[in-house]
């Protein structure tokens, strides 16, 4: 009898303990072009704080580094892209980051290509002045997006493009990426019940609260509300899709993800969205898989443990892995 009053006592009290999180959140504007939001639940006030400062100064951090329009007061890509040829040495973490977006483009066939930025930048600007980029510039800069021009050394942590004109463009990958090590340092820290969107690119560290997960939506590429609903902690949910940042141009819609072999944006599908425990991997695939077609793509995800997908077809049409709904 006085054992069950002692469990029972003990079982209280951590309840209490559990019920004494309150839920924080936070917004941060201009880190890799996009919102960022923060919620998470924290026994105090200062323990929120500690855990936003570090949230912050870590995004920051990636922020700057993979930075290609902005300097900074280390070696960062834009370092990298105006080196001219010459070797480069680079930080232990930018260099790391490079090793990544080799093995990225290695592991989806060239889909997810980061060495693409002379095309892609060419897209930006026609869909920023809604003109359309001119074939033979297009062409031209085709010929300087091989990956394989980019050479690590690892013994000098050096990098040098042995194609001057390639251009580094991580778009693709650079947040999942920032999330990735984010969630390490998180839980390094002890935070584990905090969930970061950067601008699409969903990550949870830890549940919402003991026992409950975060439920996350995917939108409609098409309308104004989710696609589907998906319960989700310790993992990451990323989409891509070719509706948020496009233009009309010349009476059709023109998007930021580019296909390597067309030269022009990827037209199979409306939106990916991809679930996996690593968010850098989350963010490679869902670009990858919004390029490949959805056999391809079927056949890519047969390389990866624990890979989750839905598919939203220009049709409407849905299709997923047994992971992840379909419904609201
Ligand atoms: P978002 O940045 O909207 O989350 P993605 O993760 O799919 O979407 O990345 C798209 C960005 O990646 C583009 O804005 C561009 O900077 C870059 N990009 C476009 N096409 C490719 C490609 N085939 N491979 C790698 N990066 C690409
Ligand atoms: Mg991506």
């Amino acid at each position: 009898m006085k054992k069950t009053v002692i469990i029972t006592l003990f079982i209280l009290i951590l309840s209490l303990m559990s019920c004494s999180d309150k839920r924080y959140s936070s917004q941060y504007w201009g880190l890799f072009d996009t919102v960022v939001d923060v919620e998470g639940y924290f026994e105090t006030e200062e323990e929120f704080k500690r855990a936003d400062a570090l949230i912050h100064s870590t995004l920051s951090y990636y922020h700057n580094l993979f930075d290609i329009y902005n300097d900074a007061e280390f070696a960062n890509l834009k370092t990298v892209n105006e080196s001219g040829g010459k070797t480069l040495e680079v930080s232990p973490d930018l260099f790391e980051f490079l090793e990544y977006i080799k093995e990225a483009e290695r592991m989806t066939g060239g889909a997810c290509n980061p060495a693409l930025g002379a095309v892609s930048s060419l897209w930006k600007e026609a869909i920023e002045n809604r003109t359309l980029p001119n074939e033979a510039f297009l062409e031209e800069a085709s010929r300087h997006c091989d990956i394989n021009t980019v050479v690590l050394d690892k013994k000098n942590l050096t990098v040098t493009l042995t194609d001057p004109e390639v251009r580094l463009d991580v778009g693709a990958i650079g947040k999942g990426y920032a999330a990735k090590k984010l969630a390490e340092v998180l839980r390094e820290n002890g935070f584990d019940n905090v969930l970061v969107n950067i601008g699409g690119n969903v990550t949870a560290i830890g549940e919402k609260k003991d026992g409950e997960s975060w439920a996350v939506g995917i939108k409609s590429p098409t309308k104004d509300e989710n696609a589907a609903v998906v319960e989700i902690s310790n993992t990451n949910l990323v989409t891509s899709g070719g509706y948020e940042r496009g233009a009309q141009i010349e009476g059709a819609y023109y998007h930021h993800i580019i296909n390597p072999e067309t030269l022009s944006p990827a037209a199979g599908h409306l939106s990916v969205s991809v679930m996996c425990e690593d968010g850098a991997l989350a963010d490679v695939l869902s670009t990858a898989l919004f390029i490949v077609s959805l056999e391809e793509g079927q056949e890519m995800i047969k390389n990866f443990d624990g890979v989750e997908v839905l598919w939203i077809e220009p049709s409407g049409e849905k299709i997923s892995t047994p992971g992840l709904p379909q419904e609201k």
